[in-house]
């Protein structure tokens, strides 16, 4: 990995914690010389930021949400340079079709899809501008390929973002611009106690690795994957070494979607 990425500028998003920190962290370690890290929980990507730290390497912050705008407007001139991109913000949901209230299957969509599009956008722009060409990736989601009940937002949202990935790959090409997915399964990050479900399941069965535990029981392999694992993965799509291969998915989960 060491000088994979040797003097390049990358741009990650939803970089405070799990899977964006540890993209982020092998950015860094493949020798990037310049880092633009967005979240939008600013007090824990100032602490990503101190993380990540290290001589030779430049660290701006983004603050802010993937769905607004304004936001990437305002962001031209930081991602200036730029030939990676991680369109890696994310939010998680449960809610069944026949429960779900709107403003959840809103927000839900909001992030995943609208924020995915929005940032890829600004990647794009970026890379064009610069004449050098480029490679990005989306976080997508084992959920955009296998139907579950209980997933419609997060699965619509997915599977929609997977599809924008594909478009993405064809424009870009002109361009020398790569693009691909990233479709994790179960992966240990905070997302999960974001939901009401996992909560419970932790409440019921004792941990969290309980609750992986339990939750990877239909997962060949058997078991979640950790960030940094998810982040190899990313790595290798980002780099070089996947030059000539663009507009697909690489599906990390365990082999739960077979
Ligand atoms: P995480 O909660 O650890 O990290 C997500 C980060 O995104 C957080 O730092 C959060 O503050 C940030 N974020 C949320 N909404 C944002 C917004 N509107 N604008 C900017 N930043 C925002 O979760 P994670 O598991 O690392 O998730 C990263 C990506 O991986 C997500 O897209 C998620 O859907 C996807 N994913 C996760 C899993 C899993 O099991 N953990 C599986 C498949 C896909």
């Amino acid at each position: 990995m060491a000088g994979i990425f040797h003097g390049q500028s990358a741009l990650v998003t939803g970089a405070a914690s799990g899977i964006g920190l540890a993209i982020a962290q092998a950015l860094a370690d493949g020798g990037v010389a310049r880092l633009v890290l967005n979240d939008c929980d600013a007090d824990r990507l100032a602490q990503a930021r101190d993380a990540l730290a290290r001589p030779g390497l430049a660290i701006d912050l983004l603050p802010g949400s993937v769905d607004d705008p304004a936001l990437w407007r305002a962001a031209t001139p930081l991602l200036a340079g730029i030939t990676l991109g991680v369109a890696n913000a994310g939010i998680a949901d449960n809610g069944a079709i026949d429960t779900m209230d709107f403003d959840a299957w809103r927000r839900v969509l909001g992030v995943n899809l609208d924020g995915c599009f929005l940032s890829l956008q600004a990647m794009m722009l970026a890379m064009i501008a610069g004449e050098q060409g480029g490679s990005i990736i989306v976080t997508a989601s084992v959920s955009g390929m296998k139907a579950e009940p209980g997933t419609a937002a997060y699965a619509a949202s997915k599977a929609a973002a997977l599809h924008l990935m594909r478009v993405a790959a064809k424009e870009g090409a002109p361009h020398r611009i790569r693009v691909n997915a990233i479709a994790p399964g179960g992966v240990e990050t905070p997302i999960w106690s974001t939901t009401p479900f996992f909560r419970d399941m932790v409440a019921d069965l004792g941990s969290e690795d309980a609750a992986y535990a339990a939750l990877s029981q239909d997962t060949p392999l058997g078991r979640f994957a950790r960030a940094e694992e998810i982040a190899a993965q990313a790595a290798f799509l980002l780099s070089t070494a996947a030059g000539p291969t663009t507009g697909t998915v690489l599906v990390c989960d365990g082999g739960y979607s077979l």
